[in-house]
């Protein structure tokens, strides 16, 4: 049997965010300092509400903790998350204790993060990723609005990522014929958004490539990014060779694609500072990418990706 989940209802596309309807008494959960989220609010429409605008960046389990303590005798009717991943992440993992739904509303693009049964909190000062379907959105609004102002650099990593994880997620070997539609739907979506200068685009294909690689996973291309996160290079960034390099050496479908999409956003080359050794061998312990890969990795192998990343041989 395959199995994809997706959240009841999605609204998306332009006006998406003023269009939705909001119950009242909801309970909009942000990052935002009230100047932004003012003007959100406004734009949504949203009347009779709560607002826990305390979520720190990179959450932990005491936000969730804190929302709880705070509201939970207030008896919101929904859960609204407004915000990039902190924001969606405390409201993932709380509403369940609310024993309410929960509406996502992404104000970044690119992982996908209101579509997936992902979840990232900090549990004793380290970052875990966590996975349960109860994590799942009830409904998700994704609008191209909350673009405006976004600086071309972290579009640019966004879109990037977006693009790795569609085309590694079609090559996952935990999808299924629905994950690779949405995958290859998404990636075509954001390769004409990128080739032919459609950045309104982005948060569409972005939403599409959620759909499909939150139902599988990433693989190699993802693994070999780590080693560049742990020195500080940005995720999006650090796949543009990365993924790249894992397309090249599985043969991917989308290694020509992709590449094109890379150097017409525009990235440098990257280089690891550490050992490439034994960088190698951290790459290697992350099973939960390396296991779906379409082809078995050995650290050879990782090591000749890291070299190729190195000299630039993508
Ligand atoms: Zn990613």
């Amino acid at each position: 049997m395959d199995k994809v989940l997706l959240p009841k209802k999605i609204e998306f596309g332009e006006n998406a965010l003023s269009e939705a309807e909001y119950p009242k008494n909801a309970l909009v959960v942000t990052t935002a300092p009230p100047a932004l989220s003012d003007k959100w609010l406004d734009k949504m429409g949203i009347q009779d509400y709560m607002l826990f605008d305390k979520v720190t960046p990179e959450p932990s389990i005491d936000d969730v903790n804190a929302l709880i303590s705070e509201y939970k005798e207030k008896k919101p009717s929904v859960l609204i998350g407004l915000g990039g991943g902190s924001s969606l992440d405390v409201v993932k993992y709380s509403a369940s204790e609310f024993g309410v739904e929960k509406i996502l509303i992404p104000t970044t693009f690119g992982t996908g993060a209101e579509m997936t049964t992902y979840c990232v909190l900090k549990f004793d000062g380290k970052k875990k990723l966590l996975r349960e379907d109860r994590f799942l959105a009830d409904r998700a609004v994704i609008d191209s609005y909350f673009m405006n102002g976004t600086p071309e650099q972290i579009l640019k990593n966004s879109v990037c990522d977006a693009c790795a994880q569609a085309t590694e997620g079609y090559d996952s070997k935990l999808g299924n014929n629905l994950t690779r539609t949405l995958c290859k739907q998404a990636f075509d979506v954001l390769y004409d958004a990128i080739i032919n200068d459609k950045p309104e685009n982005y948060p569409y294909g972005s939403m599409l490539s959620g759909m499909g690689f939150g139902n599988c996973s990433t693989t190699l291309g993802h693994a070999l990014s780590y080693v560049f996160s742990n020195e500080g290079v940005p995720h999006g960034f650090s796949l543009s060779s990365c993924t790249t390099v894992a397309h090249k050496h599985n043969k991917s479908i989308f290694y020509d694609r992709f590449k094109e999409v890379i150097e017409k956003l525009g990235f440098d080359k990257m280089e690891l500072k550490a050992d490439v050794s034994e960088a190698a061998d951290i790459v290697m312990t992350d099973k939960g990418h390396l296991d779906p890969n379409p082809i078995p990795i050995s650290k050879e192998d990782v090591i000749q990706c890291l070299n190729d990343i190195n000299s630039g041989n993508l």
